[in-house]
């Protein structure tokens, strides 16, 4: 897993050891080969060495590579070595589906042409229209857009037209077509010139990406690379998004619907792991922590536990999972978002595996916005929604209070020495019990 793990980019480099691949090798001028050392990137990567020279030859790919494979360069090293040749304004368009990804690609449009005064605009929703009139009156050579934002500006902004476009990328277009961005592509393939160069990338090859590639491209080559980072298909994986202060009152929802499953809850603190272990007991639930501060026998021991099926909930840390042999799990709930978003496909890889099927649910709060976009970024999918009811949420409110108040207090005693260590590894205590009993108790008595 760790090793399947490995990052895509590590793995050119290491093709690249016997007969070493070089930017310049590759037919890339001196100028931009020192932009790419400025920006560290010391080889090209596989997706690079494969198209780049297709590319400079003036033949249209279709590239099939996932988004931190190094795509965007290996479009946007081409593109910009052409504009030297023949430099002109409104030279290049590049079309991609989400507002992230165009600033991504425009940074290293001018990371990249930095030396050669590339300017570039980014042309997506959100953003006022005249700004953006403004910016497109001072043609830039290179424009990175979303399909929907830059019709807009085709039928309306006065003086903006692409009738002298010479590059075309499609950038992630399966996510641009799934995106139902069809109409807009084609009303944008209808008012560029036939006379250009198309480059179209996407993930997977969809049928919808079939027919635009005959539609759009002529005699292309095909260049493709495996991503590492791909999840499997028969994963389902959902996220929520909610504040944080109902975290807890979510997973206990969420826990209670889908009884029956075995379960993984991710937390990015042992302290946390350990917090929700306690207030889970407190309500009843099987739930065994895992995590760094626990001794390798412990953890082995509440793993055991967990695969013995004594208990459904194994809560951890990604420390703690690593490098330990987890059984297939029904369901992965990622309580905390992880900071790292490989970390992400390690932990979903926990369920779905050899064939089997698998759901996994992400929390997002108001806080994790920007680390569960890096995850879509990497995944390259944008997840559904897991339905809740929020009024059946809200009604477990009382309840998970009581037993979040219980865990705080035992996890004080506990930090306080009291507790005997034994119990404390195991997340369970001698006040747990007593209010698991009196909890369940009352329960009985509703
Ligand atoms: P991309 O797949 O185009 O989104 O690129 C993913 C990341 O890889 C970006 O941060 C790039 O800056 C980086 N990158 C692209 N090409 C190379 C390379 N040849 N060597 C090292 N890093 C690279």
């Amino acid at each position: 897993m760790e090793e399947e793990e490995a990052n895509n980019l590590s793995s050119a480099e290491e093709a690249t050891e016997e007969t070493p691949v070089t930017f310049k090798s590759l037919g890339i001028v001196d100028v931009l080969c020192e932009a790419c050392e400025q920006l560290k990137w010391k080889a090209p990567t596989l997706i690079q060495k494969e198209s780049i020279p297709v590319a400079l030859d003036g033949k249209d790919v279709i590239g099939l590579a996932e988004t931190g494979s190094g795509k965007t360069g290996s479009f946007a090293l081409p593109i910009l070595q052409s504009l030297l040749d023949t430099p002109q304004r409104l030279f290049a368009l590049v079309l991609t589906p989400t507002r992230e990804l165009a600033f991504q690609i425009s940074e290293q449009f001018e990371a990249l042409g930095a030396g050669i005064g590339v300017k570039t605009a980014v042309v997506v929703g959100g953003i006022d229209m005249m700004t953006q009139a403004l910016m497109l009156a001072k043609k830039p050579h290179v424009i990175i857009a979303t399909p929907g934002r830059l019709v807009d500006h085709l039928e309306n902004t006065k003086g903006f037209n692409l009738r002298n476009l010479k590059y075309l990328v499609m950038d992630e277009a399966d996510r641009i077509l799934n995106m139902d961005f069809e109409q807009e592509v084609d009303k944008i393939l209808k008012v560029i010139p036939r006379e250009r160069n198309t480059y179209l990338y996407s993930a997977t090859m969809t049928k919808k990406v079939q027919k635009l590639q005959r539609a759009s491209l002529r005699n292309p080559v095909k260049v493709e690379v495996s991503s590492k980072y791909q999840t499997v298909e028969k994963l389902q994986q959902f996220y929520i998004f909610l504040p944080v202060k109902y975290k807890d009152v979510y997973l206990v929802y969420i826990l209670n619907e889908l009884a029956g499953n075995s379960f993984i809850i991710f937390c990015s603190t042992c302290a946390n792991t350990q917090r929700v272990a306690l207030m889970l007991r407190n309500l009843g639930m099987t739930a065994v922590p895992l995590h760094g501060q626990m001794s390798q026998t412990k953890r082995l021991g509440a793993l055991n536990k967990f695969k013995s099926k004594n208990r459904s909930i194994l809560i951890a840390t990604d420390v703690a999972s690593r490098g330990l042999d987890i059984p297939h799990v029904d369901v992965v709930i990622n309580l905390d978002i992880p900071t790292h978003s490989k970390d992400y496909i390690h932990r979903v890889g926990r369920t779905a595996r050899a064939g089997r099927s698998g759901k996994s649910i992400t929390f997002v709060s108001q806080y994790d916005v920007e680390l569960y976009q890096r995850i879509e970024h990497l995944i390259n999918k944008k997840l559904p929604l897991y339905k809740t009811e929020e009024e059946e949420v809200m009604m477990l409110m009382e309840r998970v209070s009581e037993a979040q108040r219980h865990a705080k207090m035992e996890m004080n005693d506990t930090t306080d020495g009291k507790k005997k260590k034994r119990h404390r590894d195991e997340g369970d205590t001698e006040e747990s019990r007593g209010v698991r009993k009196k909890m369940k108790m009352k329960k009985k008595g509703r």
